[in-house]
């Protein structure tokens, strides 16, 4: 199993957010079209209802980022993914994002270390199709 170092929790902000969000001062059913996609075609279902419209609509994201993963930093990951990233890599941070694809709430859930803490460096940046010019043409 992944063994999940400097965990952070946040819970007592997403009830912050919420209690906020039912007195009307803030807009946390916002997420934009690209997180939407996102939840749309890499989310995992969760059991858990959505804290605002209580619909069984809520998937998880999981958003991974380190100076080890070069230019892949930033990308979804699924959780099979992360176990084998977990021996290619020293230490990264996964941010798990929760949406609800049916009112859009979106909030950060939590975020901890992975890796097994052996520094590599980054990969070396590889051709991707951003950077042929036929694409910006
Ligand atoms: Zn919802």
């Amino acid at each position: 199993m992944i063994s999940q170092r400097a965990y952070i929790d946040y819970t007592l902000d997403k009830r912050a957010t919420l209690s906020a969000l039912f007195r009307g001062i803030v807009n946390a059913c916002d997420a934009d079209p690209y997180l939407l996609l996102a939840a749309k075609f890499h989310g995992v279902r969760v059991e858990r209802s959505c804290p605002v419209c209580k619909k069984k609509s809520l998937v998880e994201l999981r958003y991974t980022y380190g100076d080890q993963l070069g230019q892949f930093s930033g990308r979804i990951k699924s959780l099979d993914e992360l176990v084998e990233m977990e021996k290619e890599f020293g230490e990264f941070r996964v941010y798990v994002v929760e949406v609800c694809r049916e009112c859009s709430w979106n909030h950060l859930c939590a975020s901890f270390l992975l890796g097994d803490g052996e520094f590599r460096k980054p990969p070396r940046k590889q051709r991707t199709l951003e950077d042929d010019d036929w694409v910006k043409r």
